[in-house]
């Protein structure tokens, strides 16, 4: 049993396994601590009779395949690509709106034709979303690797001048027709603000991002990847113990000194990356009294970003045989963007319900003749708190069966076709992963936490860092494991010197 090592990672989370496999790669001896007894946070399964269900993958964004870029080359280099497939979803998304019925896919050209047949009186401010949009993806890959070559100017035009805007004061200063609003803007819940609050930033890089690279799944669901992750530490010398957690984070002045872990063993180490949300980490695992107050003041200016509720659905039918041809489909009440976020604070009636239906991407998702999907609403954590716990599974009953309802107007006899139902909700999300109200984005995606200004990967401490999706470039798959990427060559860097 070890009792000194490099770098000690607390979590198991994406953001913590890349940077773990990336530190290992790089021949530090490596300890990762989880307190679950699977790795990978969010990016994990759970089971229910007779399915496996995706706890939180729709659509992975980021990984070109054709031209092997964006998480490309990462993935190459760590061993990912040897050991994980990766399913190409075709389309990004089918939207439907009370008069509209519009399907995006993966390809800019194509993209940005059915927009144009839809809304032709717009073709203008359509083409110049697009090029705004796919200028500002450009300009945040040419800061991360130096391609592709931009100018002063462009960078100017494209990022600097925007980092402050949202994406609804942008997309408005182009378009003026509400509905081609609403329709580029499908997106938000995925990344939690609407509009009119979201970063500009973060939504531009998403949006140009999945019609780049196109959505993807993984063969053999999520676990696939965090256990491929798992198999690269522990072939580099790594250790990754799940089911023990870090109890406190051991500190001497102003610096980490070791960990003590849950079955209250003390390890020694200069560097820690914590995976662990920075509100838990600085009160909990290190303590009040030992972190900066400027490190509280600085989470106390920022919000924390909303949660979900999900009814996971195992169907004894094939989705064809409902007539769900699409792997995700929006059903949006309005196209008030902002109506709909108000809605999601509370229990009422959704206004938008997301639909995925993942054999659809991978037709051996779930057992022959069956299939699962999932519905999906936007959930603020605070009207789940006032539910006392007698009431707690009557009103997620109550609220799946909302989303079911709503869904069965298009898709006749899904309650029927249903098996098993099991509903998470933001305490569901917040028990497991131990994020505050169960948020997936951690920091609210506002301008001024967006991609580049949220808080970086460096802790309060020296030795400490951060990774996943507090931190920059914020939440979701491909963010999160960009940012333990970050963390761990921050900390090469800080060893070899
Ligand atoms: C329903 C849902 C759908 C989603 N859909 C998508 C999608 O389609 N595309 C996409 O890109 N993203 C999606 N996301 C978001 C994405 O899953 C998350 O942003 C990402 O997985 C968060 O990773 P993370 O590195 O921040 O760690 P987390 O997943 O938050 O994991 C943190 C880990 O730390 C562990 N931990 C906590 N405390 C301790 C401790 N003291 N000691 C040891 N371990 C500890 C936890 O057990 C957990 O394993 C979705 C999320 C959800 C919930």
């Amino acid at each position: 049993m070890v009792d000194r090592c490099d770098v000690i990672v607390i979590g198991a989370g994406l953001g913590d396994l890349a940077s773990a496999a990336t530190l290992a790669k790089n021949g530090l001896s490596v300890l990762l601590l989880e307190r679950h007894h699977q790795p990978g946070g969010y990016a994990s399964t759970f089971v229910r009779g007779r399915f496996e269900f995706e706890i939180a993958l729709h659509q992975l964004s980021g990984l070109n395949l054709k031209e092997k870029s964006g998480l490309y080359p990462f993935f190459e280099e760590i061993g990912i690509m040897d050991r994980v497939e990766f399913l190409e979803l075709g389309d990004n998304y089918r939207a439907i709106f009370p008069d509209i019925d519009i399907t995006i896919p993966a390809n800019r050209e194509v993209a940005e034709g059915i927009l144009m047949d839809n809304f032709p009186h717009e073709a203008e401010g359509i083409k110049q979303v697009f090029k705004t949009s796919f200028g500002t993806s450009d300009a945040i890959h040419y800061l991360e690797r130096g391609e592709p070559k931009l100018t002063q100017e462009q960078l100017q035009e494209y990022l600097f001048s925007k980092m402050d805007k949202t994406w609804g004061e942008i997309v408005n200063s182009y378009v003026k027709d509400e509905k081609l609003r609403a329709v580029l803007s499908v997106y938000w819940p995925y990344l939690g603000l609407p509009p009119s609050q979201i970063s500009y930033l973060i939504f531009a890089i998403a949006f140009a991002s999945y019609i780049r690279n196109g959505p993807k799944q993984i063969f053999g669901k999520s676990a696939m990847l965090a256990r491929a992750f798992v198999d690269i530490i522990e072939e580099n010398g790594g250790e990754v113990r799940l089911g023990c957690g870090a109890k406190k984070i051991l500190t001497e002045g102003d610096k980490v000194k070791g960990v003590l872990t849950d079955n209250d063993e003390k390890i020694n180490t200069n560097y820690i990356i914590s995976n662990v949300n920075p509100i838990t980490t600085a009160l909990n695992l290190i303590g009040a009294d030992k972190v900066p107050e400027t490190f509280f003041e600085k989470i106390r200016s920022s919000e924390v970003a909303m949660s979900l509720v999900s009814a996971y659905m195992g169907l004894d039918v094939s989705c064809e045989e409902l007539g769900i041809d699409d792997f995700e489909i929006w059903y949006y009440d309005t196209y008030d963007h902002d109506r709909v976020y108000e809605s999601m604070k509370k229990l009422g009636d959704p206004e938008l319900v997301l639909l995925t239906a993942y054999n659809k991407g991978d037709p051996h998702f779930s057992p022959p003749g069956t299939s699962v999907i999932v519905l999906t609403a936007g959930s603020a954590a605070e009207p789940w708190y006032n539910i006392p716990p007698s009431k707690y599974v009557e009103t997620k009953n109550k609220f799946a069966d909302m989303l079911i309802n709503k869904v069965e107007k298009y898709v006749p006899g899904l309650r029927e076709h249903t098996e098993v139902v099991e509903v998470a909700t933001p305490i569901t999300y917040m028990r497991y992963s131990g994020n505050p109200g169960g948020t997936y984005l951690g920091f609210a995606y506002t301008p001024k936490d967006g991609p580049l200004s949220r808080m970086g990967n460096e802790g309060p401490l020296k030795g400490l860092y951060f990774a996943g999706a507090w931190t920059q470039p914020g939440g979701g798959y491909d963010p999160c494991m960009i940012s333990g990427r970050w963390a761990a060559e921050k900390v090469i860097k800080e060893i070899k010197k």
